[in-house]
């Protein structure tokens, strides 16, 4: 064991569960069971925590503050993000309080086309900064990422690679014996060979119905578990079909769901 760990912050889809709504408007819970806690899920994100206590965050959603607080990370180190979607980007004026905690820019990896919506996105937390001034916004300092690629963040070798979310690509993440493969349809035959080994696989299931435009569905991902046989396979970004009490009785040894709040030694 390493001392690395890997935190599910968040686990539900973009709208995160239950969704805004119902016949009361206390939440539409689809065909979750709402007297279940493990079926509350805020939006996608996870943190990987080295052998010497550093975070990486992947990706600031909009639940972020809630999330780091529940979770009691009380600092971030650097930031990953997988793609610019906005239940991954949507919280990230919540850094300049990391920035205050981290006293420094935060380190931030992510391709150039995300940083390009970034960009669009939140102008101010790009504009210039003097050194030694207040961290009155989120200060980034931003590196580009172009899958394959292999970094060394935070003292762990992290390999990045290209996944297809549809419309647009995201990445996914191996860092050693675990791997993040959120907001993915399909992996190419290049993702699958960086994924060869990996023992704890951590990966999109929206739905366990029909195949989805953006998103894996069950029997998608069995498949892939069939290919790479991690020893656990972690189902994340959960939508609204994804019922603990239906996971319990229908998902196959080995694999299983994630909640808020999970942590992964590895
Ligand atoms: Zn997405």
């Amino acid at each position: 064991m390493s001392g690395r760990r890997l935190t599910i912050l968040g686990c539900g889809g973009s709208a995160g569960c239950p969704q805004i709504g119902g016949a009361d408007g206390a939440g539409d819970w689809g065909e979750l069971d709402s007297s279940e806690p493990r079926n509350v899920r805020t939006r996608p994100s996870v943190v990987f925590t080295s052998g010497e206590g550093k975070n990486l965050l992947v990706d600031t959603g909009p639940d972020l503050r809630a999330q780091l607080v529940a979770n009691k990370i009380g600092r971030v180190d650097a930031i990953f993000y997988t793609h610019a979607h906005a239940d991954h980007i949507a919280g990230l004026d919540e850094i300049r309080i990391l920035n205050r905690l981290l006293g420094a820019p935060m380190p931030a990896y992510a391709e150039a086309a995300v940083w390009e919506d970034l960009r669009q996105r939140f102008d101010y937390a790009f504009r210039p900064w003097t050194p030694g001034s207040y961290f009155f916004r989120p200060v980034l300092q931003t590196q580009i990422v172009t899958p394959p690629q292999t970094l060394e963040i935070l003292g762990m070798r992290v390999d990045v690679f290209a996944q297809d979310h549809g419309y647009v690509p995201s990445a996914g993440l191996r860092v050693g014996k675990a791997a993040y493969c959120t907001d993915v349809k399909r992996l190419d035959e290049a993702a699958l060979s960086a994924l060869a080994g990996v023992e704890i696989f951590v990966v999109d299931c929206f739905t366990r119905h029909d195949a989805h435009p953006t998103h894996a569905n069950l029997a998608q991902v069995l498949e892939w578990v069939e290919l790479l046989r991690p020893a656990r396979t972690i189902l994340t970004h959960l939508g609204p079909s994804m019922d603990w009490g239906w996971a319990g009785k229908n998902l196959p040894a080995g694999v299983e769901l994630a909640y808020d709040g999970m942590t992964l030694s590895f």
